[in-house]
């Protein structure tokens, strides 16, 4: 088996991304036992888009020569360069795109189908499994009239505080009340100051109902 390994993010730790175009982080955690791990057991090339000789010679020193490596596939009796690399205990550095059966990059997006890589690329907003809503900004979201779950948790979200829809009923209907009293209060004020007439008495019968037979009307 080959197995293909990305440099940059990999193997060196490269922090602060390209920057000068010099190597100049540390390896990345574990980088160096893991390929040595790897080489005795399957061809492993590097893969990258450096000068794959400046990637040797830093690969060489940070691991203190414990890691081989070259930078020239075999070639074949007739002088082409093989297509492919199957070398094992031998790390070869290179910039082509030999073939493996498995890549190790930082970058790698899997592919499976279109559909699915154009919205692992974040071009097509994936559909949630409600059927009826998409991604928003890499969240759940459900916000369709239609979808049930949006329905659901909507409701979930605005638990209905029932004591506080109480107390402000109650709150209503004792300003009610005191309006109704500061109304009984002026019409009084009218009845005393003689300004009484039909209206006024009907109206101070209708928001002052006979109590127990009495006309509290008449009482004025
Ligand atoms: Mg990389």
């Amino acid at each position: 088996m080959t197995i293909a390994i990305d440099f940059d993010g990999v193997i060196h730790a490269y922090s602060k991304g390209w920057h000068d175009g010099t190597i100049y982080d540390k390896p990345m955690p574990d980088a160096l036992t893991a390929l040595e791990e790897l080489m005795q057991r399957d061809a492993v090339f590097i893969h990258t888009t450096r000068n794959p000789r400046q990637v040797a010679r830093w690969i060489e020193r940070k691991s203190w020569h414990d890691i081989d490596c070259t930078t020239h596939l075999p070639r074949t009796w007739y002088g082409r360069r093989k297509p492919f690399w199957n070398t094992r205990g031998l790390l070869l550095v290179t910039n082509l795109k030999l073939p493996a059966v498995a890549y190790l990059d930082d970058r790698a997006v899997r592919f499976h189908d279109w559909e699915q890589a154009l919205t692992a690329l974040g071009i097509t907003p994936r559909l949630l499994d409600c059927g009826w809503c998409y991604e928003e900004w890499g969240e759940e979201v459900h916000p369709h009239p239609e979808c049930p779950q949006g329905a659901a948790t909507a409701e979930q979200g605005a638990p209905t505080d029932w004591q506080a829809i109480v107390r402000d009923r109650e709150r209503e209907l004792k300003t009610a009340q005191q309006q109704v009293q500061d109304g009984l209060a002026v019409i009084r004020e009218w009845q005393r100051d003689g300004e009484s007439n039909e209206y006024l008495t009907r109206v101070h019968k209708a928001l002052n109902p006979p109590v127990s037979g009495t006309s509290a009307g008449a009482a004025l």
